[in-house]
């Protein structure tokens, strides 16, 4: 009879943890390891979780079969995956797909899985919308909705590893929203993706990407944080930066070069500046020359963009005046490489995320 009280008593307990505990995917081992201590568990059971959540990325608790039997029923009703796949487009090259996940409150947002020979990237969104408001950038259309949690960032990547056929070499933060503007939570899952316990993904393939929040491309490098980083510049002047990036009113395009040189300077990484190209906009020869002399102290990469065109009033140069516009940079000093962004075809090419916020 005593056993008997015990045992429904610890489900009790167990039921209480359940409905209280935030999903599985996000949790840092120490999270796990008081979840286990919090459903009557030694800490070593959430050593456990952590392993097959992230090393083994099992997904079902009847598979971990190194947890005691009555663990395994106890953590029926668990939820380990904070987002739900609802829907994913493959380009019709076959390099591209876009996801689609909702939120447990029904927001939307999308993440991209790109192909190309052995390297396999995917594209993280941080935010539901964005509060930056980038002209040329779809997501910004949407505005800010709100931070996404490091667990909601990981799982898009864990759920889209499940779906490719090859591993995972590459993660950008590159998807929707701003990284710098959810930095905690940006931070906590590159940490987690990083994990040598865990996924184990290598600090130098993983990037990520801002727009130019200053103040936390300076808190970046102070922290020493091993990722790669990558800024947004898309502009060779304060006044033409202005016009398409209006953060660039607070964030001024002399600050932003000065953090990101004292970020390549003290980190000894090499950053990457990507640079959207559109017509009319930043594509004259000229904008070419001025970038040789922004960059060329600094130890960095250009990736240019000829812009993915969203319908709006932006519009991508012909391949003319891409030339053009490439001609100078064949003298940098620094790698330079055209990126013909993937899966236009699907709206999946950069700025081109934006959902219709919710699933209702
Ligand atoms: S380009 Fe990036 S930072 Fe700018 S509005 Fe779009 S998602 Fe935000």
């Amino acid at each position: 009879m005593k056993n008997h009280l015990l045992v429904r008593k610890f489900q009790l307990m167990s039921e209480a943890v359940i409905r209280e505990y935030k999903p599985l995917i996000g949790q840092s081992i120490l999270e796990l390891e008081s979840f286990a201590k919090a459903m009557g568990e030694k800490p070593f059971r959430g050593r456990q979780l952590f392993d097959w959540i992230y090393r083994q990325q099992v997904d079902d608790f009847s598979a971990m079969t190194d947890l005691s039997k009555p663990l395994r029923e106890n953590l029926v009703g668990v939820l380990i995956h904070p987002l739900k796949m609802i829907n994913s487009d493959v380009s019709p090259s076959k390099q591209t797909r876009k996801i689609l996940f909702e939120l447990s409150d029904g927001y939307l947002l999308e993440s991209v899985l790109m192909k190309e020979g052995k390297r396999i990237t995917v594209c993280l969104s941080t935010q539901v919308g964005c509060a930056v408001d980038c002209d040329f950038c779809a997501t910004a259309k949407m505005g800010f909705i709100k931070n996404l949690t490091a667990g909601e960032i990981v799982d898009q990547f864990l759920q889209l590893q499940k779906m490719s056929e090859q591993k995972i070499t590459n993660v950008v933060f590159m998807g929707m929203g701003e990284p710098f503007l959810n930095y905690k939570n940006s931070i906590a899952a590159a940490d987690l993706l990083h994990h040598a316990k865990g996924i184990n993904m290598a600090a130098w393939r993983i990037t990520i990407s801002t727009a130019g929040v200053v103040p936390k491309i300076r808190q970046f490098t102070e922290e020493k944080q091993p990722y790669k980083l990558a800024v947004s510049l898309n502009g060779t002047t304060q006044d033409q930066r202005l016009k398409t990036m209006p953060i660039t009113q607070t964030h001024t395009f002399s600050n932003l070069i000065k953090a990101s040189k004292d970020y390549a300077y003290n980190s000894r990484n090499r950053i990457t500046f990507e640079y959207v190209l559109m017509d009319g906009i930043n594509d004259e020869p000229q904008d070419a020359e001025r970038l040789l002399r922004l960059l060329g102290s600094i130890e960095c990469k250009l990736n240019v963009i000829p812009y993915n065109e969203i319908g709006g009033e932006y519009r991508r140069p012909s391949d003319e005046k891409i030339e053009a516009f490439m001609a100078p940079l064949k003298r940098a000093s620094f790698p330079v490489t055209v990126r013909w962004s993937k899966g236009q075809d699907i709206d999946a090419g950069c700025g081109q995320l934006a959902t219709n916020s919710t699933s209702q």
